[in-house]
């Protein structure tokens, strides 16, 4: 309180540490289940083989920066063909938000990797300081040497992780078995070196000490996801209907007159966002579940139906109980439906680009200065720049010629002898060569003209539409 007696007003709340209770069931197990998969994919993936041939990196996912590539599987992603990136964005955005319509936030209860680490992280502190009780003691309880051995050996535990989890990371913009070996060789660059030690730092941070704090302060996606939730929406609820007037019970005593929840805290003890499902929907609830198997394994011991906390959709619980089987849950709603109608249309655009993928691409660039040159003979000659990006993993022969002018003549620069009917590009990159036009012409506006590659192996064709200058604008 202040001198006036008013109450004080603070804008930092302290982080009130929560420790949550082992609890098993169904929902648990299915997280450990995603748990496993999903942790399995992120550190196994960098080591997945595809033969590409003799041209190309043998790494199923990569992010090959220095040479401006992104491989996933039979998928080759160019710098200027990016747009796959933000189609992959949205496609991600919207199958979330379809998820989110129907089941609510699992993806954040069973997915989010600041779920599925900070799980990892809980499981690694269980181990070793015990459960709930015994860490809450441990950690308010005096230094002794039993506190000190144990809260280092689960920081230690949990830097291990956390630097793992970096490494894997950065294994995804790299050979990863030859960057692995050479951890063993002592030979890693110190960029490789600082970008883990970011990350191992975050990682540590973020599971070890941030925790919810990431989902209730951090995290956009908490703060609108209930835009995507409407009362047929799956949730995980307390059945107030059937729960209230909640109070301890004693074995024997009869139900009559009160309702089931027996006020064992269980469910909020298990919980990892340290909240009470049954003071109704939060914006912290992840929709984990581990608060449905607490009170199923509390009404198991009480002989009572389980279901007390259940995913149940908002109107359903709303209703008496005896009218709530006739009330099936609706998937298809107009919401969903909207979500359907923009994944397969941005799913079928996409499909559409990928299928009809060029293997090359031409791009031309007129010179600026000179932007043409009268010869002596009569004729004009303007310059380009031809960018030809050979994306197959063979070594390639173009040919290139001009559409829109009687009698040109072709000349590649500064190369050799090098041909307009043979330009040679080698796998995988982009051949640049610069080019004269000439041709005889009168004096007037540009005239229109399309250069045409053709591939010499494969006969591919790729035009590009450019101008012939011949005056002064
Ligand atoms: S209330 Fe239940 S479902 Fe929600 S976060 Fe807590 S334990 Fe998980
Ligand atoms: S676990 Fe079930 S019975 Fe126990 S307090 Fe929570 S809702 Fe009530």
């Amino acid at each position: 309180m202040t001198e006036s007696n008013e109450p004080e007003i603070t804008f930092f709340a302290k982080q009130e540490r929560i420790y949550p209770k082992r609890v098993w069931g169904r929902y648990r197990k299915l997280k450990w289940v995603a748990m496993v998969i999903t942790l399995g994919i992120y550190y196994l993936a960098p080591f997945i083989r595809w033969d590409r041939g003799p041209n190309a990196p043998d790494q199923a996912i990569l992010i090959d920066l220095p040479n401006r590539r992104a491989y996933w599987f039979f998928i080759e992603i160019w710098p200027q063909e990016v747009y796959f990136l933000t189609g992959i964005l949205i496609l991600a955005a919207v199958a979330l938000f379809f998820v989110t319509s129907l089941f609510g936030r699992v993806w954040c209860g069973y997915f989010c990797p600041q779920t599925v680490w900070t799980d990892l992280f809980v499981w690694v502190e269980r181990i070793v300081q015990g459960d709930r009780n015994k860490r809450k003691k441990l950690r308010e309880g005096p230094w002794t040497f039993e506190k000190l051995w144990k809260m280092a050996a689960t920081h230690f535990l949990w830097l291990v992780i956390a630097w793992v989890t970096a490494g894997s990371f950065v294994l995804y913009f790299n050979d990863a078995p030859t960057l692995v070996w050479s951890f063993f060789e002592l030979n890693v660059s110190s960029t490789v070196l600082a970008f883990i030690a970011g990350l191992t730092f975050s990682t540590y941070v973020m599971a070890g000490f941030a925790r919810e704090q990431v989902c209730i302060y951090m995290c956009p996606y908490a703060r609108f996801q209930s835009a995507m939730f409407d009362s047929d929406t799956l949730i995980i609820g307390y059945d107030e209907v059937r729960g209230e007037k909640r109070g301890k019970h004693k074995k024997g005593e009869p139900w009559d007159g009160r309702g089931h929840c027996v006020d064992c805290t269980a469910c909020v003890q298990v919980c990892p966002m340290g909240i009470d499902i049954r003071d109704g929907l939060q914006m912290e609830c992840i929709a984990c579940g581990l608060c449905v198997d607490a009170c199923n394994n509390i009404m198991d011991k009480v002989e009572l139906p389980r279901g007390l906390i259940r995913y149940d959709t908002e109107r359903r619980m709303s209703l008496p109980e005896a009218e709530r089987s006739k009330k099936v849950v609706h998937l298809m709603r107009p919401r969903t439906f909207y979500y359907v109608v923009i994944l397969a249309l941005v799913g079928g655009v996409m499909l559409y680009a990928l299928i009809t993928r060029a293997p090359q691409e031409l791009h031309v660039l007129h010179d600026r200065n000179p932007l043409f040159v009268a010869l002596s003979d009569g004729s004009i000659r303007n310059g380009y720049v031809l960018k030809i990006l050979n994306k197959t993993h063979d070594h390639r022969r173009y040919s290139v010629s001009v559409e829109g002018l009687e009698n040109v003549v072709l000349e590649i620069q500064g190369a050799g002898d090098i041909q307009p009917e043979n330009l040679y590009v080698e796998a995988d990159s982009v051949g640049s060569f610069h080019i004269t036009v000439s041709a005889a012409v009168e004096a007037g506006p540009p005239v229109p003209v399309t250069f045409i590659l053709i591939d010499k192996q494969s006969g591919e064709r790729s035009v590009y539409e450019s101008i012939f200058v011949s005056e002064r604008g």
